[in-house]
């Protein structure tokens, strides 16, 4: 038998892009996530025309909407210590990025027929937490939804995020929503069909100031008064935990062995392929444009599509959410701040837990692919919508892993790419009811995190839409607390 090679370093045959498409992956984009093709060493500089050509004589898409594949730096693969040697100045914002703007979506992949002309739910954002929700909902039976993206599915944060989760939080309800969530996960590869890669090597956490040291002291007591199993270590325990980190500077770790990381992607498709099948209909390259209203109610979302009446409207456009609630007039706290993140050559598999130096935001894990994933805050970073990459993170990333891990110096960096955190201002999410806008339901303002909190909370949020019953989750993080200023920090944030 023989098989037609489009992708060497991730053997990606051409079969298996003909079976993306006749999934419903019908742009470059898509079918990357859908099959990795791109993502090994040569990063698509050998398929990308391939995949292109294959697309375009399967008919998945004109020429004219081949969205560009957004080259990242560093343009060649690159040694994590020849990057560490670029000059940072820290005491400048960092500034743009490759690519500079990647909210336009090409209009030749929109899907040509109408839109339904009337649903009971519409959800706007095919993010986590857009299709998490669609897909609760359809378990509960209510199946007259439609899921409204703009772009491609894993557009947003949800295809740009490092794939942690934790139950290390600093607040019961954020542990005990993440104790939910990961037990969810644990079944998803049962319930829907696809595999999300789950591994449970923990997560340890660093503390480099006493202030943050007490932060996790206490936290400890907190996560075992909840049945997380988390201990707070010496440097030597932490070092037992991940031979050859050096700590450096380190003053206390916190360990709980359930944390974890997954990969991000295929939630996305599994939730959308069950929301398929249960009759809900996800309608990507669909942008909303604005809503029409009367007697405080949305009567009517209204799309480049077309209009869709509904009776419930969901906002779950994650770091867009301000500019969509601006359409209704509503006011939203949330702010968008990027973030950027990498990913690195593959290695043998060495790395059990997810790695984070809480005071400076550097957080490391290993995939299951074997590649260093990471990231690292930068407080200098102004607000806004931008996903641009910079040389700046991968530099000061670098920097912040070679301290703690020097042997890694000799390992090259593959790609890197950005996303938006959804930050709120006691970094708790907006949800449940707009005030003097009944029938718009909040979902937004999950920061950096919102992976992790996804199927606890669509659970929670389908159980109270279906049912009616109360459930202090959209009261305690519903919009009028920025009013009433009744904020509940959580402080457990990387980044
Ligand atoms: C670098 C990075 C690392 C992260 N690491 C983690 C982590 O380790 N663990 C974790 O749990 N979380 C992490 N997060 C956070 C997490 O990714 C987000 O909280 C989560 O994905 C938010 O999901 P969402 O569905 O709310 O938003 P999104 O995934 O952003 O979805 C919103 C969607 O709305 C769409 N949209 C926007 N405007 C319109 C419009 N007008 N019409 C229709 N659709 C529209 C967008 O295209 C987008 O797809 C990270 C985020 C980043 C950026």
């Amino acid at each position: 038998m023989s098989k037609t090679l489009i992708c060497s370093c991730e053997d990606v045959t051409a079969d298996d892009i003909r079976h993306a498409v006749s999934r419903g992956f019908c742009d470059v984009e898509s079918v990357k996530r859908f099959t990795g093709f791109g993502t090994g060493i040569c990063q698509g500089k050998g398929c990308l025309s391939a995949v292109a050509a294959l697309l375009a004589k399967e008919k998945a898409q004109k020429p004219a909407g081949l969205l560009p594949f957004t080259p990242r730096p560093p343009e060649f693969p690159t040694e994590l210590s020849v990057l560490a040697s670029a000059p940072v100045d820290e005491s400048q914002p960092p500034v743009g990025g490759v690519p500079q703007e990647l909210s336009v979506f090409p209009s030749a992949l929109r899907p040509e027929a109408p839109v339904p002309a009337r649903a009971k739910v519409v959800i706007i954002g095919g993010g986590i937490m857009g299709l998490a929700l669609a897909y609760n909902l359809s378990l509960r039976g209510e199946t007259d939804v439609v899921v409204l993206e703009r772009g491609y599915l894993c557009a947003g944060a949800s295809g740009r995020n490092g794939g942690g989760v934790r139950m290390q939080w600093g607040t019961s309800a954020n542990i005990e929503l993440a104790k939910r969530s990961i037990a969810l996960m644990g079944r998803f590869a049962r319930d829907l069909g696809i595999n999300v890669w789950l591994r449970q090597g923990g997560y340890l956490f660093m503390a480099r100031t006493k202030a943050v040291a007490k932060r996790l002291e206490q936290n400890v007591a907190l996560h075992n008064k909840h049945g997380v199993p988390t201990r707070l270590l010496t440097v030597d325990e932490a070092r037992e935990v991940v031979p050859g980190l050096s700590l450096k500077g380190t003053q206390a770790a916190s360990y709980n062995p359930e944390d974890g990381v997954i990969f991000p992607w295929p939630f996305l498709w599994g939730y959308a392929n069950a929301c398929r099948k249960a009759g809900i209909k996800v309608e990507t390259f669909t942008n909303v444009t604005g809503f029409e209203q009367s007697d405080g109610l949305v009567r009517k979302v209204k799309t480049d599509r077309g209009d869709i009446a509904c009776d419930t409207v969901v906002l779950a456009t994650g770091a867009w959410s301000p500019e969509i609630a601006r359409l209704a007039g509503v006011q939203l706290p949330n702010e968008p701040h990027r973030h950027e993140i990498l990913s690195t050559e593959p290695l043998k598999p060495f790395l059990s837990p997810l790695v984070s130096v809480l005071d400076s935001g550097l957080y490391f894990s290993q995939s299951m692919r074997g590649e260093i994933v990471g990231g690292m805050g930068d407080a200098k970073e102004p607000a806004g919508l931008n996903m641009g990459s910079t040389l700046r993170f991968v530099s000061r990333f670098s920097q912040a892993l070679l301290e703690q891990m020097p042997q890694l110096g000799h390992v090259k960096v593959l790609r890197q790419w950005a996303g938006c955190y959804d930050v709120t201002p006691d970094n708790n999410p907006v949800l449940g009811r707009t005030p003097g806008l009944e029938n718009m339901l909040q979902l937004s303002g999950f920061v950096g995190h919102g992976f992790m909190m996804a199927p606890a909370v669509a659970e929670r949020m389908a159980q109270w839409m279906t049912t009616g019953e109360s459930d202090e989750l959209f009261t305690r993080f519903n919009l009028r607390r920025f009013q009433e200023g009744k904020l509940e920090r959580e402080d457990m944030i990387i980044g």
